[in-house]
């Protein structure tokens, strides 16, 4: 199902790189449905929050979130959130971005788990586990929806459980 509703865009955002859009995975009730209820059943008794990744990790971290009674940690990127933050600049493959969250957003020792939509090179990612770590929260694990195996991005998270549901 997430193959089928996945949408592959050459040379997008630049010439050479092959984007795969799950838009239409998330526009689908029943595609929706189980893609939340398999990341949240993945790590069912794990967590106490879920953090989403701006912005197509928010959809995962909203759903997942309902389905296990828990809340939402945003992890924004620079300049969005209104009060005192940790910061962690971490590099894209052109220039770099800095990803923030609020230093009091959540107890000490809170166990989060931290989706997005696709993991790659695994930047966007370490920089997010960097986040709660400064803020001093446990991780729970990564979950995504897409893994792009070659990029070996899951060598970057630090020997934390990583669960995508799909691996290509
Ligand atoms: P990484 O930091 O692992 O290289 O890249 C992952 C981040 O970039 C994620 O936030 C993800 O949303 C975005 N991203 C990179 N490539 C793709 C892609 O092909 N499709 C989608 N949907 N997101 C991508």
């Amino acid at each position: 199902m997430i193959e089928r509703l996945c949408v592959k865009i050459p040379d997008y955002p630049e010439p050479g790189v092959l984007f795969r859009d799950l838009t239409p995975l998330f526009g689908d009730g029943p595609g929706f449905n189980r893609t939340v209820q398999a990341l949240a059943e993945a790590f069912e008794g794990q967590f106490d929050c879920v953090a989403g990744v701006e912005a197509r990790g928010f959809l995962l971290a909203g759903g997942i979130a309902h389905a296990a009674g828990c809340g939402v940690l945003p992890i924004r990127k620079e300049g969005k959130l209104p009060r005192e933050t940790y910061r962690q600049p971490y590099q894209l493959e052109y220039g770099t971005a800095t990803l923030e969250v609020h230093t009091d957003a959540l107890p000490r020792g809170t166990r989060v788990l931290v989706v997005d939509d696709l993991l790659a090179t695994g930047g966007t990612l370490e920089a997010s586990g960097h986040l709660l770590h400064q803020a001093g929260l446990h991780i729970a694990g990564f979950g995504l929806v897409m893994e792009l195996t070659d990029l070996r991005g899951r060598a970057k998270l630090g020997g934390h459980r990583v669960r995508a549901l799909y691996r290509l």
